[in-house]
């Protein structure tokens, strides 16, 4: 390691997350450019659809099921309640819209006015897709106790917090267990999807988070009971206030235990993928039923373009490999009967019945996961020391930055021929930092399904990085936790942004 003890280093906490962590795992220079780069991280400034796709779903869903636990948690929700929360997905939409370019495919820029109505219909259909078909039944069996609520896992280690945000915590109304959350939009579900969810990270650090702060809270809990008892003994009135603000109160009080964590609920939304159509065509649609699906090519020139509402006249699958029906063509749903009429046709099971319900083929709930006390602690303790590696790195890297800037704000005009030999000497040490402690692997670069890192014109293509920011490649990147959030805010790192 070249000459760390050269460098005088102030140590403050990081913080790390799971998606930082698989970062760092892809390729460590990618997580140091995203996560640690110039304090902040930078991320591209286009948004990636499919990303972006995930994340308005999730918005929605998250709208949806705190409404449910506050307002509805007997399941009695209405249309209402689901046009609500297309409408929070649909602001998340926009504002990102307005803010980043999309990240698509050369040529296809030109093809913006249907690109974005095509991915609208489609992030609407899942959210309601999922609060018809699945969210009742997930009412009944559970009491929703908790939506995305942010932890902040400070014993995680002296040196790193390690945040996360579960998608939600239910209670089992049939054995009071508790299941965690977790939702997925995917393009496909595969076989090995089922496997991979077996091992799944996200399953296993939010396990471990929750079940940290509902500890914690128990023990507190435990302490101030136990320091009342004599009030207990003595039949005098317990002294009201000090427990309810402990929070989780309610559960200790109605389990009179700590509650434990049971096992993960992962529910899957199915987007499809965006494909060439025709094939070689250069024409990228998305390839689900929830925007594109089939109608009667005589009615189509009969109706002059207008829809109509017999179910008879559509379908939501096509025999064979991709062909269409004889007598039917491809339609847009957005431009025919509007994804909310779709849906409703589709759910009611008016259209193609013979082929079954369409939407176990696009909300797949795989069966619960249990997590092994083993599993948990090997990942705690594995996580644990790589996040500590990073850090250390880190700080190595950032007191030789703080000796760079120091000598950058000097007079230089009157700078001595040994500050100068400093200055050349720290930036030789700082490179060497970054390829030691931070590694690139070019495995990462480019991805089998098109889509390369974004950092390829940085890392491959000779562009500085101070070059890249100023060309508005790349921008300060948004952190998705709160507590770093503020962070970013108090330091002004969000400013104009
Ligand atoms: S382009 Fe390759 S080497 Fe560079 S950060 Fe991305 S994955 Fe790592």
């Amino acid at each position: 390691m070249a000459e760390q003890n050269l460098v005088q280093i102030e140590s403050n906490r990081s913080f790390i997350s799971r998606s930082a962590i698989l970062a760092f795992k892809a390729c460590e220079y990618k997580g140091y450019l995203t996560y640690f780069y110039d304090d902040h991280g930078i991320t591209s400034s286009q948004a990636v659809l499919d990303l972006l796709i995930g994340t308005v779903v999730h918005r929605g869903l998250q709208h949806l099921l705190e409404h449910c636990r506050i307002h509805h948690p007997d399941g009695k929700f209405d249309n209402q309640c689901i046009d609500e929360a297309v409408a929070k997905a649909k602001e998340v939409w926009t504002e990102t819209l307005s803010n980043y370019e999309l990240a698509l495919h050369s040529g296809e820029f030109d093809r913006l006015d249907e690109i974005i109505p095509e991915q609208e219909c489609l992030f609407e259909g899942l959210i309601r897709g999922f609060a018809i078909k699945k969210l009742p039944g997930i009412l009944e069996e559970y009491e929703i106790l908790e939506v995305e609520k942010e932890e902040v896992f400070e014993d995680f280690s002296d040196l790193v917090t390690f945040l996360a945000k579960a998608d939600g915590l239910f209670l089992r109304k049939s054995d009071n267990k508790l299941v965690i959350l977790s939702i997925k939009t995917a393009s496909q579900y595969l076989d090995v999807t089922e496997r991979d969810i077996l091992h799944d990270m996200q399953g296993v650090s939010e396990w471990v988070c929750v079940k940290d702060r509902i500890v914690k809270n128990w023990k507190k809990y435990k302490e101030i009971k136990n320091n009342q008892t004599h009030y207990i003994e003595l039949e005098d009135e317990l002294p009201s206030g000090e427990l309810e603000l402990i929070e989780n109160y309610h559960w200790f009080e109605k389990f009179n235990s700590c509650p434990e964590i049971y096992a993960v609920q992962y529910e899957y939304l199915i987007k499809g993928q965006r494909k060439q159509d025709p094939y070689g065509s250069g024409i990228y649609k998305q390839n689900s039923f929830l925007v594109h699906s089939y109608k009667m090519e005589s009615l189509m020139t009969l109706s002059g373009g207008n829809f109509s509402t017999s179910s008879d006249d559509y379908k939501w699958k096509s025999k064979g490999s991709g062909r269409l029906p004889k007598g039917w063509s491809k339609i847009d749903i957005w431009n025919d009967v509007g994804i909310k009429n779709w849906i409703e046709m589709l759910a009611t099971g008016k259209i193609q019945s013979e082929e079954g319900d369409p939407f176990e083929e696009i909300l797949i709930t795989p069966p619960l996961v249990l997590r092994l006390p083993e599993e948990l602690e090997e990942w705690l303790v594995s996580t644990r020391f790589y996040a500590e590696r990073l850090h250390r790195g880190l700080e190595w890297i950032r007191g030789l930055e703080n000796k760079i800037k120091a000598i950058d704000n000097s007079d230089l005009s009157i700078a001595t021929i040994d500050k100068l030999s400093d200055l050349g000497k720290f930036r030789q040490q700082l490179k060497m930092a970054i390829w030691e402690e931070f590694p690139k692997n070019t495995k990462s670069c480019h991805s089998f399904y098109g889509r390369d890192c974004q950092f390829v014109p940085h890392c491959h293509e000779l562009l500085t990085l101070d070059e890249s920011v100023n060309s508005s490649l790349y921008k300060t990147r948004l952190p998705h936790h709160e507590l770093e959030l503020n962070n970013f805010i108090e330091k002004g790192y969000l400013e104009g942004k």
